[in-house]
């Protein structure tokens, strides 16, 4: 060995072992927030990185400051990314801390290829001039609903804001009282009537409001009539309210615009799947509501986005409102948008390709046939039982659809410690505690999925 090798091994003699990073304080902290093997290995990667420096230029041994600054580098860099796959066997179809609806394919598929490199958002290719934002789809929506014109935006919280920022600021709004509700993350219906600078104006009782409750409470200030589907909230017993075409023609009698927020709407009628009908904007517009506003990610089975449609008049004034811009929809969403949307040109298609309507088609005979292979994956200790599943996202708010869970017991293990294994494991399997034990309901559960379910639970 020459003179150069001795100087070398002399350096690399200088590198601290992994075992002595170890005890230092900024390691211990990392442990805290890893695991002790998992920060040892960034330690030794981290050293071996600068032993090979070291190798290939001769440099000095970094101090140990710099290893496991290094060490922390590689440490997140390796931490597995926030927002990660989830099974929803909760029962709730619509799960808003999940995420909404699942895309179909075909949604999937246009998102990849809209965002891979550039695309026609807003370019006419056949002018080669400036083209409008999701012309396509409000022509689809436009023939889905019967609208003269719809818009696009963020969700549907936005839609309901734009609508009255556009229709009724500077004005009054009439609204029932048994329509004043909170959807939850904070989407209270009179605090967005604020924001949309309009002064609310309330009329009937919680449980009845009569059309002359909406008439006598007109004035020269008024600039809209809204109503609001209560969502996830149901007024049982003595009630009564008026309908659409009620109302609307009371707006029209008095010039005044009638905006109706359904929340989650249909596009189509869920009658055809066997379950209880909901809203849809067609009716509302073909009743004469002049705006209606829905959710992109609730039944409609998309991505999330706010889709207004009615008058011509109506949404040009929306899309003109400086407010527009600031709630646009992003190009991800819109070709997800799209490509959800022209499945339902035919309703076949639709029922077949929308994971959301293929859900709620099931019967029991599918549900019990897929807990029955999920509790044969599982084994012996998994019990099939009768559950409840909702559709979530306040649609088909007092609506349980009969569907099975796979109950299932660890030994010794509390319910809640193995709801939280479950929920550690990636994918995340997120089911619900009842009575001391966890349950996996099958309602919102893919067949693709069962055998993560599996994995999950044999991990546990
Ligand atoms: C869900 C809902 C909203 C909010 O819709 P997002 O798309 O989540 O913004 C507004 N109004 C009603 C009645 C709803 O049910």
């Amino acid at each position: 060995m020459g003179t150069g090798d001795e100087g070398l091994q002399e350096k690399l003699r200088g590198l601290p072992p992994v075992e002595r990073l170890l005890q230092s304080g900024a390691a211990q902290a990392m442990i805290r927030a890893a695991s002790r093997s998992i920060v040892r290995d960034a330690l030794r990667e981290a050293v071996d990185a600068a032993r090979a420096a070291m190798r290939a230029a001769g440099t000095a041994a970094p101090d140990e400051t710099a290893l496991l600054a290094d060490a922390a580098a590689r440490l997140a860099r390796a931490r597995p990314a926030a927002l990660r796959p989830a099974i929803n066997a909760t029962g709730i179809m619509l799960h808003t801390n999940l995420g909404r609806a699942p895309l179909a394919e075909e949604a999937l598929a246009a998102v990849a290829e809209a965002s891979r490199g550039a695309s026609n958002l807003e370019l006419d290719l056949q002018t080669g001039r400036r083209g409008g934002r999701g012309e396509a789809v409000a022509e689809l929506l436009c023939t889905l609903t019967g609208a003269e014109a719809a818009l696009a935006v963020n969700n549907n919280a936005a839609g309901v804001l734009l609508a009255l920022s556009t229709l009724a600021a500077g004005g009054e709004v009439i609204v029932s009282r048994g329509e004043l509700v909170e959807i939850g993350g904070g989407f209270r219906i009179p605090e967005v009537i604020a924001q949309g600078g309009a002064r609310l104006v309330e009329v009937g009782t919680t449980n009845r409001t009569r059309v002359a409750d909406y008439r006598a409470a007109i004035g020269p200030a008024t600039r809209a009539l809204l109503r609001v589907h209560p969502s996830n909230f149901r007024v049982v017993g003595f009630t009564s309210a008026p309908s659409v075409a009620e109302l609307a023609a009371l707006a029209r009698e008095t010039s005044l615009p009638l905006v109706e927020d359904l929340g989650s709407g249909a596009l189509l009628d869920l009658r055809r799947l066997g379950r209880p009908a909901e809203p849809m904007a067609a009716d509302s517009l073909a009743a004469g509501a002049t705006l209606v506003a829905f959710s992109g990610d609730k039944l409609l089975g998309g991505p999330q986005a706010g889709l207004l449609v009615g008058t011509g008049a109506a949404i040009a004034a929306a899309r003109a409102h400086p407010l527009a811009r600031a709630v646009r929809i992003d190009k991800l969403s819109l070709a997800a948008l799209e490509a959800t949307l022209r499945l339902y040109l035919d309703p076949d298609r639709a029922i077949a390709h929308i994971p959301v309507l293929r859900m709620l088609a099931q019967d029991e005979a599918m549900l019990l046939a897929r807990a029955e292979r999920l509790r044969a994956l599982l084994g012996d200790d998994a019990r099939i039982e009768p559950s409840a599943a909702y559709a979530g996202g306040g649609a088909l708010p007092d609506g349980a659809m009969a569907s099975f869970a796979v109950s299932i017991a660890r030994g010794g293990m509390g319910a809640d410690a193995l709801a939280r294994r479950l929920r550690a494991h990636r994918p995340a399997v997120v089911g619900r505690i009842a009575e001391g034990r966890v349950l996996l309901d099958v309602f919102a559960i893919a067949d693709a999925e069962l055998a993560e379910v599996a994995a999950a639970v044999a991990s546990a």
